[in-house]
């Protein structure tokens, strides 16, 4: 995706930081930095208070340093913001190499909603097109919906899908998965899994137990833990990492529908808590709009400027 594209996703919560930015620390006048407004306009793009005091204390001990109006005022808050939010978000961008071990199992997981399907379809898309064999597991059996869609989406792309009826054990269908990669020679197992259960079971174990059989098929795997985070729930994404974290350790994350929220800055309040990478960007529901994380294009879309 071009980088005009990516703005172009991001105008919500651009729109919001830039030009809140733009108020906060005024356009024509003299007036010096109105640090409240700036502190409470940062708070309220979802940055969070790990990353907001940082900015405040930089911004205050540059204008401590040389109080500066006007435009050199502008242009040093900018500068402080930015330097923070990378500071924060280049040691996330870590890339996926799918190439250290074969097939390579991805574990999708995060709640309902959050875009786990349409995740696992994307990225079986996109290495179909690059000429890798993907194949689909369908282990959140408890909604029908998913199972179908992974299936419509695998005939269109060309991937195998493994899935067993609805109420089926997830587990089960965790193995034939892997089991169906390896017998294929396939490159990809992409492994979508439930976000909630029907029955009184728990989540979380069902998902360690999951962890545990397909390391029994394949040593090693699942390889990338990946959570699927909801960008539009904000704060509440936190709590739901911690947990699955704690759970089964993720290693990667994909942050969805950052095409729709103005706070888009709820992603480097997640790379502050986590310190995992950030895999995948999603700005949309084709599979295109999954984006490979740039801290830097990030930033910039985030704050309204241009790449370069
Ligand atoms: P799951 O329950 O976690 O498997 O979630 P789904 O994959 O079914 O996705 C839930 C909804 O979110 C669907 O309507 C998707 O099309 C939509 N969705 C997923 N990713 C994105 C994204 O990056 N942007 C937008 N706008 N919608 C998305």
């Amino acid at each position: 995706m071009k980088f005009a594209d990516l703005i172009q996703r991001l105008q919500h919560s651009r729109s919001r930081l830039s030009e809140g930015l733009g108020r906060v620390i005024g356009r024509a006048s003299e007036a010096p930095v109105d640090l409240a407004a700036l502190e409470a306009l940062l708070l309220g793009a979802d940055l969070g208070v790990g990353v907001v005091n940082p900015i405040m204390v930089k911004v205050r001990a540059m204008l401590d340093a040389a109080p500066v109006r006007g435009e050199a005022a502008r242009q040093k808050v900018r500068e402080a913001v930015r330097a923070v939010l990378l500071e924060r978000l280049v040691p996330c961008q870590v890339p996926l190499n799918i190439g250290t071990a074969k097939p390579y199992v991805i574990m999708l997981l995060g709640v309902n909603g959050s875009g786990k399907t349409t995740t696992a379809a994307k990225l079986a898309e996109r290495y179909c097109r690059a000429g890798r064999r993907v194949v689909l597991g369908a282990a959140d059996t408890f909604r029908a919906a998913a199972v179908e869609q992974l299936q419509v989406w695998g005939a269109r792309i060309g991937a195998e899908v493994i899935a067993q009826p609805p109420g089926s054990d997830p587990a089960a269908v965790a193995f034939d998965t892997v089991q169906a990669g390896l017998a294929r020679g396939a490159d990809l197992v992409c492994l979508d899994t439930a976000g909630r259960l029907h029955t009184k079971s728990n989540l979380m174990e069902e998902l360690k137990k999951i962890v545990r059989v397909i390391g029994k098929a394949h040593p090693g795997a699942p390889h990338e833990r990946l959570l699927v985070l909801d960008a539009t729930v904000g704060q509440n994404g936190l709590a739901q990492a911690r947990h699955f974290h704690e759970a089964v350790g993720v290693t990667g994350l994909a942050v969805t529908k950052l095409d729709g929220t103005a706070k888009g800055g709820i992603l480097v309040a997640i790379a502050q808590e986590l310190q995992v990478p950030i895999r995948w960007i999603g700005v949309g529901e084709s599979a295109e709009d999954l984006v490979d994380f740039d801290a830097k294009q990030f930033v910039d879309a985030l704050l309204g400027e241009n790449a370069g």
